[in-house]
């Protein structure tokens, strides 16, 4: 009997009695069609609200839905020509678009020209975006937003619904799409809605966010030791165990050679911590929660699980 016949399918069960041979099973890894899905995303046209050309472009590109990682760029900013260098030979009808976005578009173009324009124009939006969220007034708006949660919360459970700030993974468009940062885990993240998922990463550059911090350095958060720990009827998984006991160890180490520099390493300090070394089973509920409330109800709860009851 053929091997690639051998698991029974609804493909097999169809063509037994053809002599045709199913098709060869190509592996793909699952990052490999993740990155092709986002890659598909990024091409694929998005459907743009029309632009009223008669109205302030800003306003309604702001407003448009999947826009909602974008602040509004200053009118001072657009119209200085000194912001914009370089950017003619980035966009299609550079001029045009750049009359549509300052709001002095005077042209009798017919549909298909506008169309193009007001593609350019979105473009040439964001690219000059990139560079206005690293201007003082652009920080203070993009903090703004970030105060209010508008690029969502980060995924991670123990970040426990920590803000997240727009990123791109390259400076040139067409690379790569905006992912989200999570200054809690210092990880990236992938946006949930396909409208954000398809923005062009370099509409927010990859130094915006951690410009951000170093200019409002009170906002970094602190760094929470706390993690998952993947247990059996509440006992550790071996090879994670040994890794969290190696990471406990190289922290340890860390944190005596900053305070023998005098720094401080940043850690939330547990009360538990003097008896790390010791005792490597600390249970989740000893460790000190991040937030009073509540927290000591999830960790039971998380106790419970664990052992599977
Ligand atoms: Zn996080």
């Amino acid at each position: 009997m053929d091997p690639r016949r051998a698991p029974v399918s609804i493909f097999n069960m169809v063509n037994d009695d053809d002599d045709v041979e199913p098709p060869p099973r190509i592996n793909v890894p699952p990052h490999v069609v993740q990155s092709l899905h986002y890659l598909s995303l990024a091409f694929r046209p998005r459907e743009e609200p029309k632009i009223n050309f008669r109205r302030p472009f800003s306003p309604q590109f702001i407003s448009s839905r999947g826009n909602e990682y974008f602040c509004e760029i200053d009118e001072e900013y657009l119209t200085d020509r000194f912001n914009l260098t370089g950017l003619n030979t980035e966009v299609q009808y550079y001029q045009y678009a750049l009359d549509l976005i300052t709001d002095v578009f005077d042209l009798d173009a017919d549909d298909d020209l506008r169309e193009q324009i007001e593609k350019s124009a979105r473009h040439l939006y964001g690219l000059v975006h990139a560079r206005y969220i690293v201007t003082t007034r652009g920080l203070a708006k993009m903090l703004d937003k970030y105060k209010k949660g508008d690029f969502g919360k980060c995924p991670r459970v123990l970040c426990d619904q920590h803000p997240l700030l727009p990123m791109g993974q390259s400076d040139l468009p067409n690379q790569k799409t905006v992912k989200l940062y999570c200054a809690k885990c210092e990880d990236i993240y992938n946006p949930k809605s396909s409208r954000h998922a398809s923005i062009d990463g370099a509409y927010f550059g990859t130094s915006f966010h951690n410009i951000l911090f170093q200019v409002y350095p009170a906002l970094v958060p602190e760094k929470s030791i706390q993690r998952y720990e993947p247990r059996i009827y509440g006992f550790k998984v071996h090879a994670t165990a040994a890794l969290a006991r190696w990471q406990d160890a190289r922290r340890e180490e860390m944190k005596d050679r900053l305070a023998k520099l005098g720094m401080d390493p940043g850690f939330i300090e547990s009360s538990e911590d003097e008896n790390d070394e010791s005792d490597d089973e600390v249970d989740d509920d000893k460790s000190e929660p991040l937030e009073e409330e509540a927290a000591p109800v999830a960790d039971n709860a998380s106790a419970r699980m664990d052992t599977g009851i």
